[in-house]
């Protein structure tokens, strides 16, 4: 025990060893505040308070979950594999397949990830004969999931007008189509846990007695649905032990409510509230960026953070001519950290949207560098893997008919578009599934569905007595996937993530224990193993889902909802020692030596669609503060005056927030080499010379003496009229930001673009 609680501060030490009462712990990046919730867990089981089975721990995301058992196996010697620790999403399911009769799904019930939500909504859509101009499908997917978060079903949601009570009748009609298929989006997946806890109070009573504790890490992101689902769980005894960083907020456009942190301390009167003010994580310049960046925000609860780290290294900025030239500078720095000893997987590659990555992981390939992607497309995305996954959920529930219209006719098997029309129509008719109606098919377009569903029944057949793997590649071959992409120019790629998805089964079957033999169809035991079985005081069986997942799901349905549920990072490159690329958003709770944070522009980061929201700016520099926090020495920033994007390229102005950095923290460096791009025209190395020299005459130069001055209005030939807004450099070097209204900020050069007086 001593080793437990030695390393501890005060006042993370009274932390871990509070009463089992509610109690809040708000403190800033890098406090310990995730290291204080594991180590309680550990405290509280090795003290003998609470068995393993009684602690519920809610984390963000897979990994963090993952993280969290890997260090409590550490800390303890017990087995973590059966401990309720996850996402609320990974809690749900877990739930509901225990409980999948008293929550009214199908045993086999299977999980829609964002995509698969919208693209059965556009389905849903056209079959109504919806105008989806009109009534666009993503509009329509934020209403249904914003209502949810809220708690409401359809018939609870008010609607004022013509337009929103459609919108309300094809939430309902979404419902149908859902449960008719036996399928469920991720805010499902809460609503239904929670509505079957709220009806059902033996079911309720067993959980609320059995989860003494109740631990939430990265509770400021937690929504109106979560907050009530904790709520809810904790019952009487109300032992949630919360801690987060109002700071951190950054997914109110997800419906986070930053809110509840205020609500958590009223409601449950908390009486603890701790404050953690050391930081362990950076050094002193990094953690000086961070403080000085977020007392621009207004709307802060308000704590400090300190070091002891001393100063360290200064935070090094780089302004780039191009995202080319940006990318190849973080590699070349990268290269040069390696050299002095870091490893690989230490260093961090940052940027606001996933759409940055390109130009990065473009640079990285050529270079050789190892690399490991999150977020972005995940593996699970990848339309080949889609597409094989399609065919293992037809043959774990039939009926999920966005499964079936993917790949009823791909590979290519002459079943035409009439076709499935016909098939939408005989389904409607009778209000079953496609896969249902097709016996009412008659004609050469009724043998074609025919021979499909003999397919997937022979598939069935074929792999009753096999382990998921052998189920996975015979899927591959019978389909004919693997057939189509090796006729395919360049399909290589694709059976090769093909292929991973074997090794992914495989690993998956082992990380939860099937056993490697354990038949892919092999029904769940618990619904029957009279052991688990529980009675309440008034007579009601109930199953405790605390029967491990091996045990209430076939191990195929338990890989369909890991494929759903988990972030699937690419398989080929998991395990590897490389650098680590990702959005700012899913870097959350990490930390790594060194951090690059990338493309720090006006309109990419603070994000153009922030001003527009309210206290969109502020989330934007929560989510900058995020980004500063995760480095421990090493701080990098970045920007670029010219950039690709989505095709287009952009002249970016460079981040409001470098101008809320504290400048001693700062070490600017200057580019070496200047390519500037104006649209197509490239400048030579010989302008370069010719600017140098201009250049050095310039500095003479006033802003006057270029010709223009700031908030002059001139005329652009391609953008039309515009206001100077800004000035900078001198002689031919002279650029100016000129605000052309419609068409945006641009930098241009004042010596290249032909500028009229107005
Ligand atoms: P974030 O807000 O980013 O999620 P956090 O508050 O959860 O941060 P942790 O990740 O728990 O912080 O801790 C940050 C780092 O500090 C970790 O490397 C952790 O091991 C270390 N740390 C925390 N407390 C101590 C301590 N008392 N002594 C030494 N190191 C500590
Ligand atoms: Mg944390």
């Amino acid at each position: 025990m001593q080793n437990l609680l030695h390393n501890l501060n005060p006042e993370q030490l009274a932390a871990v060893t509070l009463p089992a009462q509610p109690a809040l712990i708000l403190a800033g990046a890098g406090s310990g505040k995730t290291r204080v919730l594991t180590t309680r867990i550990a405290w509280l089981i090795q003290t003998g308070q609470v068995s393993p089975a009684g602690i519920l721990a809610v984390t963000f995301t897979n990994k963090a979950a993952k993280e969290m058992l890997t260090r409590l196996s550490a800390m303890l010697p017990i087995n973590t594999r059966g401990m309720w620790i996850g996402t609320f999403h990974g809690l749900c399911n877990r739930l509901l397949r225990a409980h999948y009769r008293d929550a009214a799904l199908p045993q086999t019930f299977q999980i829609l990830d964002t995509q698969d939500q919208l693209s059965a909504i556009k389905r849903l859509l056209k079959s109504l004969n919806v105008d989806d101009e009109k009534y666009p499908p993503r509009n329509l997917m934020y209403f249904i999931n914003n209502a949810k978060e809220q708690g409401l079903r359809a018939q609870y949601v008010e609607a004022n007008d013509d337009y929103n009570r459609r919108f309300v009748e094809l939430y309902a009609a979404y419902e149908n189509q859902c449960q008719r298929e036996g399928v469920v989006d991720f805010a499902e997946l809460l609503l239904r846990t929670y509505e079957l806890l709220s009806r059902n109070e033996p079911l309720r009573r067993h959980y609320q007695s059995r989860f003494r504790h109740i631990l939430v890490d990265e509770f400021q992101d937690t929504n109106d649905l979560q907050y009530k689902w904790l709520k809810l769980m904790a019952g009487e005894h109300g032992a949630v032990f919360a801690v987060g960083d109002d700071d951190q907020s950054i997914y109110a456009f997800r419906g986070a409510n930053v809110g509840n942190m205020a609500a958590f301390e009223r409601e449950f009167h908390v009486q603890n509230l701790i404050k953690l003010e050391q930081n362990y994580r950076s050094h002193g310049h990094i953690l000086d960026a961070a403080n000085v960046l977020i007392a621009n925000n207004s709307k802060r609860l308000g704590k400090n953070l300190r070091t002891d780290a001393g100063h360290g290294e200064p935070v090094r900025i780089y302004e780039a001519s191009s995202d080319i030239q940006e990318a190849n500078w973080v590699i070349e720095e990268s290269k040069s950290l390696i050299a002095e000893g870091a490893s690989r997987s230490e260093i961090a590659i940052l940027y606001r949207s996933n759409a940055q990555s390109r130009v990065i992981e473009h640079a990285l390939f050529t270079a050789g560098i190892p690399y490991r992607v999150y977020g972005g497309q995940r593996f699970f995305e990848r339309a080949e893997i889609k597409h094989a996954i399609a065919y293992l959920q037809l043959m774990d529930n039939p009926h999920n008919d966005s499964a079936f219209l993917r790949v009823v006719n791909f590979p290519t098997r002459g079943i035409g578009a009439r076709s499935i029309e016909q098939l939408q129509d005989a389904a409607r008719q009778y209000g079953i599934s496609l896969y249902a109606a097709v016996p009412y098919i008659s004609g050469k377009a009724g043998s074609s569905l025919g021979a499909f569903v003999k397919l997937i029944e022979g598939a069935r057949f074929e792999t009753q007595h096999l382990s998921l793997p052998e189920m996975v590649q015979i899927v591959l071959e019978t389909s004919g996937l693997i057939a189509h992409y090796q006729n395919e120019k360049e399909g290589a790629d694709r059976i090769e993530n093909l292929e991973q998805l074997v090794s992914a089964a495989t690993l998956f079957v082992n990380e939860e224990g099937f056993g490697m033999d354990a038949p892919a169809l092999a029904g769940p035991k618990a619904q029957t193993s009279a052991g688990a079985a529980i009675v309440s005081e008034d007579g009601v069986e109930i199953i405790d889902a605390d029967t491990p997942l091996n045990e209430v799901m076939s191990p195929l349905s338990a890989f369909l909802s890991h494929a759903s549920l988990e972030a699937g990072d690419n398989q080929a490159q998991a395990g590897q020692d490389a650098l680590q690329l990702m959005t700012v958003h899913s870097a959350k709770g990490l930390e790594f030596d060194a951090v690059f944070i990338t493309g720090l522009e006006e309109g990419l980061f603070p994000h153009e669609n922030s001003e527009k929201a309210d206290g969109g700016v502020e989330e934007e520099r929560r989510l900058m503060y995020v980004a500063i926090t995760r480095a421990k020495k090493r701080l990098y920033m970045s920007f670029s005056q010219t950039r690709m994007l989505h095709g287009q390229t952009r002249y970016n102005m460079k981040s409001r927030f470098f101008d809320e950095l504290p400048e001693e923290s700062l070490k600017w460096l200057s580019p070496k080499v200047q390519h500037h791009w104006f649209g197509n025209q490239r400048r030579s190395a010989w302008d370069e010379v010719a600017d140098f020299e201009a250049n050095k005459v310039a500095q003479k130069f006033t802003k006057q003496d270029i010709g223009w001055r700031i908030g002059e209005t001139v005329f652009h030939q391609k953008f039309g009229e515009g206001v100077i807004v800004n000035i900078e450099g001198g002689g031919t070097n002279a650029r100016a930001n000129i605000n052309f209204g419609r068409h945006g900020m641009k930098l241009l050069d004042l010596g290249i673009a032909k500028l009229e007086k107005v």
